[in-house]
C-alpha cells in the first residue's frame, strides 16, 4: 500500500511517501508566508508531486494542527492558520492533488503512527501527548481513535490545569499556555532569563531557571496524571520536539506519580515516541474513511 502523509506545521510542511507503513521518501519545505488557503493547498500539491511524480499513491492524508469539523472537511479553529477556518480544505487539496484526501488532527495522526509502527504497537488503550509549540493530544481507547461526538475530542493541551494565563485558543487556564514551547519562552523572557529551551533544560539545576521549569513541569504532571485517571491507559506516549531532551521522562515521571492515585501508579507506563517526526507522517498516510 502506497500513500502520502503530510504534516502541516506553522513553520514547515513535512511530507513522506509511505509504503506498507514505512517512510520511503521525505520532503520538507517552509510553510508559505501569509499562510493563505491557496498557497497552503499549492504547497501540499507540489510536495505530493515531488514525492510521487508517477501518481502511484492514490491516497493522501494531512495531519492538521487544529480542531476539525466532524466530517473532516474543514477547519474549526487553528491559531497558526486562521485563514483556513471554514475553508473547504479537504476538497480543495483533493482537487489540486488529484488524489483521495483525508484530514485528521496532527497529534491524532502521531498517535495513529505510533500505534501502526512505533511505541504503541499492539496496544488498545493509550494516550499520546505531542510537546511542541503547543501541546497536542491523541487518544486511542478500546482499540479506536476517540474523536468525540463533534470531532473535537483529544484536545489534551487545553485541559484547564494551568494558571490564569490566556491560551492561544482564547480561553484561560490551559496546560498549553504554560508548557507549550511558545509559553515556556515567554515565561523565561518574563524572568529575564536568556537561552533556547534545550539549553535552559540542560541548566535546570540553576535556581532561577529551576523555578520556571518547576512551575511548568508541575502543570504538565497535573495534565498527564489527570488524563491517566480519566482513561486508565496501557501507556502514555510522549512525542514532539521537547520530549527528546535528555532526562525529560525521568524528571517528569515522579511528578506525575505524586498526582496519581495509588492503584494507577502500578500501571503507569510513560514511554517516549519511537518514531519522532515520522509518527504524524505515517499516521496521516494511513488515514482512510
Ligand atoms: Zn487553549
Amino acid at each position: 500500500m502506497r500513500s502520502i502523509g503530510i504534516d502541516l506545521g506553522g513553520h514547515f510542511i513535512k511530507g513522506a511517501l509511505v509504503v506498507d507503513g514505512a517512510v520511503t521518501r521525505r520532503d520538507k519545505v517552509p510553510t508559505p508566508q501569509g499562510r493563505s488557503p491557496e498557497s497552503v493547498v499549492m504547497a501540499i500539491s507540489s510536495m505530493a508531486e515531488s514525492l510521487d511524480p508517477g501518481n502511484t499513491a492514490l491516497r493522501l492524508g494531512v495531519g492538521f494542527p487544529g480542531m476539525l469539523d466532524p466530517g473532516r472537511e474543514k477547519v474549526l479553529q487553528a491559531p497558526n492558520f486562521p485563514m483556513l477556518e471554514n475553508y473547504p480544505f479537504r476538497s480543495r487539496v483533493s482537487r489540486a492533488c488529484g488524489r483521495d484526501v483525508y484530514l485528521e488532527n496532527d497529534a491524532s495522526c502521531a498517535a495513529l503512527g505510533e500505534w501502526n509502527a512505533g511505541a504503541a504497537k499492539g496496544l488498545t488503550d493509550f494516550v499520546m501527548f505531542t510537546l511542541g509549540t503547543g501541546i497536542g493530544g491523541g487518544i486511542i481507547s478500546g482499540g479506536r481513535l476517540i474523536r468525540g461526538s463533534h470531532g473535537k475530542a483529544g484536545e489534551l493541551g487545553h485541559l484547564a490545569v494551568g494558571d490564569k494565563t490566556t491560551c492561544g485558543c482564547g480561553a484561560i487556564g490551559h496546560a498549553e499556555a504554560v508548557f507549550g514551547a511558545d509559553a515556556l519562552k515567554r515565561s523565561f523572557g518574563k524572568a529575564k532569563i536568556k537561552g533556547d529551551l534545550p539549553d535552559l533544560w540542560k541548566r535546570r539545576d540553576e535556581p532561577d531557571i529551576a523555578a520556571v521549569w518547576d512551575r511548568a513541569l508541575d502543570v504538565l504532571a497535573r495534565l498527564v496524571a489527570s488524563v491517566v485517571h480519566v482513561l486508565d491507559p496501557q501507556a502514555v506516549i510522549l512525542g514532539g520536539g521537547f520530549s527528546r531532551n535528555p532526562g525529560f521522562v525521568e524528571t517528569l515521571e515522579p511528578l506525575v506519580i505524586s498526582y496519581t492515585a495509588p492503584p494507577f501508579r502500578n500501571t503507569l507506563d510513560i514511554r517516549l515516541s519511537a518514531l519522532g517526526d515520522n509518527a504524524a507522517l505515517i499516521g496521516a498516510a494511513g488515514l482512510r474513511e
